[in-house]
């Protein structure tokens, strides 16, 4: 049955791509990548001859619609990012809204993202978790958003930048304070992969000190705050409701 498929491609060893997103790659009759380069060394190396064509974050909603007119006619198509699952702080979200209220097919393929893989080597509780994206870039927002977040009862997952890594830390240990764990990930599956999980501050520290702890892909993880999960009753209003029950 034609279908849109959603192929998740390796973050960095290419030995994570799966059997079926091969299979897919080679049998579909065209590749919508982000980067056609980057895709067609993963392609060359794994002899698929699929065509490609380009779809990204500034592709028009006419190319949307051209895939979809494809799919109607009855050929498949695979979506593919530059790298890791599509859709996740990549392209793709759109495309899949447009077939789905053109009634069309959508067969998304489960397969690497970093957030997920820096989240189950980080140590941190995984039982409640919320991927957060990239922070604003500039100062002032990026600090909006970090307190809009101190209180979060949820391990949060940003990816950033190598370059703003070290403000970014700074940035969580001035609002969250000094002790909140946290963990980064950074170049999951590739050599140098190196997980750290610390208080802010040894992390900081740790960043700050080795500037290799700032090269590459990151992904950062922030400990739920400690004052919401397992939250004790204040003393004092626990005191207030007893008397209160006690007049009752
Ligand atoms: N769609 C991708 C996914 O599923 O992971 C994410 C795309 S996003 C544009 C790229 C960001 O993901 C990088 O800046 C980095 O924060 C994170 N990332 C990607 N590969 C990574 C890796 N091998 N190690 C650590 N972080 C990675």
């Amino acid at each position: 049955e034609p279908a849109l498929y959603i192929v998740a491609t390796p973050i960095g060893n290419l030995g994570d791509v799966s059997r079926r997103a091969l299979e897919v790659l080679s049998g579909v009759s065209c590749i919508a990548a982000e980067d056609t380069r980057r895709t067609g060394q993963l392609l060359s190396g794994e002899g698929i001859k699929t065509p490609m064509l380009a779809y990204h974050e500034h592709s028009a909603p006419q190319v949307a619609e051209q895939l979809a007119a494809r799919i109607a006619g009855g050929e498949s198509i695979a979506l593919v990012s530059d790298a890791g699952t599509p859709t996740i702080s990549d392209p793709g979200y759109r495309l899949v809204r447009v077939m789905q209220d053109a009634g069309l097919k959508i067969v998304p393929l489960p397969g690497p993202c970093a957030a997920i893989v820096g989240l189950s080597g980080s140590g941190l509780p995984s039982d409640r978790f919320a991927f957060e994206g990239f922070l604003p870039n500039r100062g002032e927002a990026r600090r909006r958003r970090l307190e809009s977040l101190a209180h979060a009862d949820a391990t949060l997952i940003f990816y950033e930048a190598p370059h703003r890594i070290v403000a970014t830390l700074e940035d969580l240990q001035s609002v969250m304070g000094d002790d909140r764990e946290a963990a980064i990930a950074r170049e999951l599956t590739k050599s140098f992969e190196t997980i750290r999980r610390a208080p802010l501050r040894e992390l900081c520290d740790w960043v700050r000190d080795d500037a290799n702890q700032s090269r590459g892909e990151i992904v950062l993880l922030l400990a739920p705050s400690k004052d919401e999960r397992g939250a004790q009753l204040d003393p004092a209003l626990g005191e207030l409701l007893l008397g209160i029950a006690e007049h009752m």
